[in-house]
């Protein structure tokens, strides 16, 4: 599959589906809301670094437990209106009601937002806390799909888990899950951080085996200091490498050495996933450009862009 042109790039008012569909490889980069004026000067740093490499789109996230509603809805509307930038707002139905999901899908549509990306959100505190409906609102990430559809032409993305959603029992129920998100809407899928390709390829053949053609992008972190290896655990459920894990430890007193590592590993699982043919790779950034601009030099991106 051949990568994005500059041309196709600079396009912010383009949905990620026409951008997916054009047959390019896509590259994205994710954000954070900032939480504060030293964050918001952090996060326009990064993104600038990052605009200049031309991505396909940027995604901001959406706080735990429903969090960062106006800094989401500022930094989206920000990157629509003041960058060359494509963005996809991240949406939380945890802790909303219907009428307060309407009115932050309206503000998106004002804000020239095509694209969001529709997620349960986790309850807050605690992520594996018991799971509690608003009273009016919605239980389901695919009630969101159809939320959004029904609100507007907005380009709809969704979660997938490579290793399987954690409250989910057995993988049949989580891809007939996965599935019906699909069936709602969605037009295309990023993926929970994960770190053996594998996990990727297996996800993707049994959405496949269920009769859904939605792109499932996968999504990438790479390890950039030693406190990240709880951290990612606690996040993700992602099964972190022993062998990584071995190797980062044995220079855990030299950060330069643990970051390289880092690096290292993620430039080889994303060369193993582009030789599979995966839509694209989508990239966390924790708000910091230097690390992903590093994964994405050493893939040979910067020369198209
Ligand atoms: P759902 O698809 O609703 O699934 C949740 C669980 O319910 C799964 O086990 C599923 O199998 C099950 N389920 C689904 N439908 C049914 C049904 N009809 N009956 C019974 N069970 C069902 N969190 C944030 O707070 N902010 C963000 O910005 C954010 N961005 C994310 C981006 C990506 C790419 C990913 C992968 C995750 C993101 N998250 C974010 C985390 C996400 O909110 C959590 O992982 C959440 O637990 C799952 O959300 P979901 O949309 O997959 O939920």
């Amino acid at each position: 599959m051949a990568l994005g042109t500059a041309s196709t790039r600079t396009d912010h008012a383009r949905t990620v589906r026409e951008l997916l569909a054009s047959g390019e490889q896509s590259y994205s980069f994710e954000f954070a809301a900032p939480k504060s004026e030293k964050g918001e000067r952090t996060l326009w740093n990064a993104i600038r670094r990052i605009e200049a490499v031309g991505p396909t789109f940027v995604s901001v996230t959406y706080g735990a437990g429903g969090s960062s509603r106006e800094g989401t809805v500022r930094a989206t509307e920000r990157i629509a209106t003041d960058t060359t930038l494509t963005p996809v707002a991240h949406l939380t139905a945890v802790n909303h009601s219907l009428a307060e999901l309407r009115n932050i899908i309206g503000q998106y549509a004002d804000a020239g937002i095509r694209n969001m990306l529709a997620v349960r959100g986790d309850p807050p505190g605690d992520p594996m806390g018991e799971w509690v409906r608003h009273p009016e609102g919605i239980g389901y990430a695919a009630e969101l799909v159809r939320l959004i559809k029904e609100s507007g032409d907005f380009c709809v993305g969704v979660a997938a888990f490579p290793e399987m959603h954690p409250r989910s029992t057995d993988w049949e129920t989580d891809i007939g899950h996965f599935v019906d998100k699909c069936r709602a809407g969605a037009d295309f899928a990023i993926t929970q951080m994960f770190f053996y390709p594998e996990d990727y390829l297996r996800l993707r053949d049994r959405v496949a085996a269920a009769g859904c053609e939605t792109p499932i992008i996968p999504e990438i972190m790479p390890v950039t200091n030693i406190r990240q290896i709880e951290r990612f655990a606690q996040l993700s459920n992602a099964a972190f490498p022993p062998e990584l894990a071995g190797r980062i430890l044995a220079v855990k007193d030299d950060p330069a050495a643990v970051r390289s590592i880092g690096i290292e590993y993620a430039t080889e699982l994303c060369s193993r996933l582009m030789a599979e043919g995966i839509p694209g790779l989508h990239f966390i950034t924790l708000n910091h450009s230097t690390a992903t601009l590093e994964i994405y030099e050493n893939l040979g991106l910067h020369q198209r862009s």
